[in-house]
């Protein structure tokens, strides 16, 4: 779960691989999904696919408000380093 600097609520962070297995991409999908105070899932903020192998993102589809949207995602890569050594 991450909480951005710039949301009160808490967004849950779906993480989706490849399910190809024949498939040798590095490729993981992130789905960012808004939660409710008791924890609900909620709205579906936006999708970034990421290449894991750079941190680089390949792809990215936005379901919100797009100012929203960009300003979590420039902040999650600014942080991705850190998250991804959890
Ligand atoms: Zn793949």
């Amino acid at each position: 779960m991450v909480q951005f600097s710039n949301q009160s609520s808490y967004i849950f962070v779906n993480e989706a691989y490849c399910i190809n297995p024949t498939c040798s991409c590095t490729e993981v999908t992130l789905t960012f999904i808004e939660l409710s105070d008791d924890g609900q899932l909620m709205n579906k903020l936006f999708n970034i696919r990421v290449d894991m192998s750079s941190w680089k993102v390949t792809d990215k589809t936005i379901f919100s408000k797009k100012t929203v949207a960009d300003k979590m995602m420039k902040e999650f890569m600014d942080h991705i380093d850190e998250i991804s050594r959890d």
